[in-house]
């Protein structure tokens, strides 16, 4: 009935068309989103998804301020090769082991928790920002702080740069980490003013980026940086509702020989527990058991907590999203849905920006920005493309340039353009084979040039559609 009134149509011819589809239906019946899409496509229209099952399911019931708590914050630790990153990980992780987890072993579940002056804090596991980006792509977004580690002898990379404008473009406020600070030529001052030139300005200079100096090595200054995080996380106010059932993200999963699909999750929000029913990307299962990153088991998993699980029925997604729920019944709807749903937008791929439909997009107020990722064979073109292009900015769309860089289109830079809704502009280089079948898969708009002027020209015309169809 709900259905026909949206169309339009008469209820009884709806239920005519179900029958043709197969579906015998009363006016009051519940239909699924497949059936929906079907149904539509028989009226000549096209039914759009605005809402997952679980969304409602999740949406329906917000949480009240009264029952929120502080949790952990989520660290992820980015920057160039060789500053240090595994290093750092490694040290903090066997920083403050108390007592009680000593005799716990390490295990490599993809992130894990310490505990400084009784608050704990998550680390993932995996540095640098691929993984991160590639999860961010995904929807998911787990990252609260990210930590930039820069080589005190080394100073600001392309990769370091590359970190910058993947942890800016998800919003994720940076504590820099200048690390190898034991190091004979080590010189953070000449670090921090290079940090300078990417808007990150440290405290001491009237700016708003914490720099602590550390060494890896010598364990000079971790404290330091884990009171920093702690201090950002309470700042930002990081809180969750325990009390709840939970959700979160898949940080890693694999099929273990003897044990079956295996993942790690982040809890987020609420509290995951032994036998509960969930659901993650398009998998389910029942919580058989949980282990931290000690090796021990555990019961519950409050939020902020990475616990390894076993149970689910396949191997999910790093990235996916995970949700327990009440009823068998509603994971396997849940979980069919997804499955549809990403049928339907691989087929789709609704809301990708491209220049081809920029000025349609602009003229429906569904596009405000125009984000783009230039990559050029030398420095000197990108500044000149750079500044060019966001002069055209007007009135009605922004364009921004979020990321930048020499070299060719590789397949993190179609992974941040995937997560920031991007399209990326080649400059006298070409994408590699991976960047090519990633972005043909995300549906990210790839253009090449050789001459600035016509890169210019064809956004400035895109934006004012009278952009001429590729051929
Ligand atoms: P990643 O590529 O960023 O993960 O860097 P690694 O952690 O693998 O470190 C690269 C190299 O730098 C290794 O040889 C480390 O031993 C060395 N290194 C890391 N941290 C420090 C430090 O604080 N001081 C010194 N002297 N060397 C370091």
């Amino acid at each position: 009935q709900e259905f026909a009134h949206l169309l339009n149509k008469k209820a009884a011819d709806v239920i005519k068309k179900l029958l043709n589809l197969g579906v015998l239906a009363t006016i009051n019946q519940e239909l699924d989103v497949e059936t929906l899409i079907l149904l539509g496509a028989e009226f000549g229209t096209t039914v759009e998804v605005k809402a997952s099952k679980e969304e409602i399911l999740f949406a329906e019931e917000p949480d009240k301020p009264e029952e929120l708590e502080e949790r952990p914050p989520v660290v992820t630790i980015m920057g160039h090769v060789d500053h240090g990153k595994t290093s750092l990980l490694d040290v903090i992780r066997h920083t403050n082991v108390t007592a009680s987890e000593a005799g716990g072993i390490t295990q490599h579940i993809g992130a894990y928790q310490v505990e400084i002056n009784g608050r704990k804090i998550t680390f993932l596991d995996t540095p640098g920002h691929e993984a991160f980006t590639a999860m961010r792509a995904r929807g998911a977004q787990v990252t609260d702080i990210a930590v930039l580690v820069v080589a005190a002898d080394d100073g600001v990379m392309p990769q370091t740069v590359e970190a910058i404008n993947h942890a800016q473009a998800a919003n994720v406020p940076i504590i820099v980490a200048i690390n190898k600070i034991d190091k004979e030529d080590a010189n953070p001052e000449r670090v921090k003013q290079e940090l300078t030139e990417y808007g990150l300005v440290p405290e001491e200079w009237g700016g708003e980026t914490i720099c602590v100096n550390v060494s890896a090595h010598t364990k000079v200054g971790l404290e330091n940086l884990l009171e920093m995080i702690l201090l950002v996380a309470e700042v930002r106010e990081l809180k969750a509702n325990p009390n709840r059932k939970a959700k979160g993200t898949v940080v890693e999963a694999k099929l273990d020989k003897g044990r079956g699909p295996v993942a790690t999750v982040l809890v987020q929000n609420g509290t995951l527990e032994v036998g509960d029913f969930i659901i993650a990307g398009t998998t389910q299962g029942r919580i058989r058991a949980m282990q931290d990153d000690k090796g021990r088991r555990l019961k519950k998993a409050p939020p902020s907590t990475p616990v390894e699980i076993i149970g689910l029925s396949e191997v999910p997604q790093a990235g996916d999203i995970f949700l327990a729920v009440d009823d068998e019944r509603l994971a396997k709807q849940i979980t069919s849905e997804r499955s549809a749903l990403k049928r339907e937008e691989a087929i789709q791929s609704r809301g990708r920006v491209s220049l081809d439909d920029l000025f349609a997009r602009i003229q429906q107020g569904e596009v405000r920005e125009l984000n783009i990722i230039i990559k050029a064979d030398v420095q000197g073109s990108i500044e000149a493309i750079k500044q060019s292009l966001e002069k055209l900015s007007n009135n009605e769309v922004r364009v921004n340039i979020i990321h930048q860089g020499v070299g060719g289109i590789t397949e993190t830079d179609v992974m941040l353009a995937s997560a920031s809704n991007a399209i990326i502009i080649g400059f006298n280089v070409r994408p590699d084979a991976n960047a090519r079948k990633t972005a043909e898969s995300q549906q990210i708009d790839i253009r090449l040039y050789r001459v600035i002027y016509n890169a210019i020209e064809d956004v400035k015309a895109a934006m004012s559609g009278l952009l001429k169809p590729e051929i």
